[in-house]
């Protein structure tokens, strides 16, 4: 399985957005002062993750900075602005929350939840293939986060592996928001979002959706990639790739799982028929 990094086409957010409950610091010189900074944990999109300790008690945190540098258009400084704003307003056992946000004229820095146990992208890349019980254990969490999210009227929009993060005792935390979006009855949204690997045939139609939907479809990628150690749509280049998801066509492995039809109802090309988060929590594989 390969890694992917984000696309995007256009951009399109008239949603409103909600007022972080967030600390906010106008300046980042109390940062190294308040928190011992160590290593990189991952590499983002603007700029590095890195572990840090909060020297008064001890505590564990991750640290996302991003160089204003970086951000070269408005585009790039929205899906920052969103990320901050959604993730402050989401409280959930199963999404890494974030504590403090700093800003100074050259970088903004959020203090966020720290993941020990890593990405589950590593997770199953070491073991090869998940056992049912092991899937489900993940996959109901995963769920439970994305039905909060949608009971919230914000979608991810980038759900993959890679995003898909551990605490210490393999509880799955949804980290970054930094392509989710608000969205409403009635209207559309119509940006190109996440990986190729894990879009929905209306995603790679260009054609506008509701938002729901598309995080659906990425939970049927996720839940194949978790019972079956490998991708549904796999082609090697994006006009192949395309036509797979297009049609909803995939292969199903030799292994024999009981989540097959659930993992069909998610990639569903019609959205009407795809299963819902509602459908999908409360589906008889998971309970
Ligand atoms: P990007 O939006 O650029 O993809 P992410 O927020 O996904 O950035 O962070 C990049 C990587 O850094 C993650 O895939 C993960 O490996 C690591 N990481 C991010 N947040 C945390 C966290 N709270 N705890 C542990 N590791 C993290
Ligand atoms: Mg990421």
């Amino acid at each position: 399985m390969e890694r992917h990094r984000f696309t995007e086409r256009s951009a399109s957010s008239h949603t409103p957005e909600e007022r972080a409950e967030v600390r906010k610091h106008h300046h980042t010189h109390s940062l190294r002062r308040r928190f011992e900074v160590l290593e990189t944990l991952g590499r983002g999109t603007y700029g590095k993750v890195k572990r840090a300790v909060e020297r008064r008690c001890g505590k564990t945190v991750a640290i996302k900075s991003i160089r204003k540098e970086r951000l070269r258009d408005d585009l790039d400084r929205a899906h920052i602005q969103r990320e901050i704003e959604i993730t402050a307003s989401l409280v959930h056992p199963n999404i890494i929350r974030l504590y403090e946000v700093f800003e100074s004229r050259e970088r903004i820095v959020m203090v966020m939840e720290y993941a020990s146990g890593g990405e589950l992208y590593d997770y199953i890349q070491d073991k090869q293939r998940l056992s049912e019980e092991e899937a489900r254990h993940f996959f109901r969490q995963i769920t439970s986060a994305v039905q909060y999210c949608h009971k919230n009227g914000v979608v991810h929009r980038d759900l993959k592996l890679e995003n898909i993060l551990l605490d210490k005792d393999f509880n799955v935390k949804l980290a970054d928001f930094g392509l989710s979006n608000r969205y409403m009855r009635g209207q559309c949204l119509d940006t190109f979002c996440g990986s190729p690997l894990y879009a929905s045939p209306e995603i790679v139609n260009g054609l506008p959706y509701h938002g729901p939907e598309v995080d659906c479809w990425s939970l049927g990628v996720l839940l194949y990639a978790l019972v079956y150690g490998s991708m549904p749509f796999d082609g090697t280049s994006y006009s192949i790739l395309k036509e797979q998801i297009r049609h909803g066509r995939y292969k199903i492995p030799d292994i024999l799982s009981e989540a097959r039809s659930l993992i069909g109802w998610m990639l569903t090309v019609k959205t009407e028929d795809r299963a819902t988060v509602e459908d999908i929590a409360s589906h008889w594989w998971l309970n």
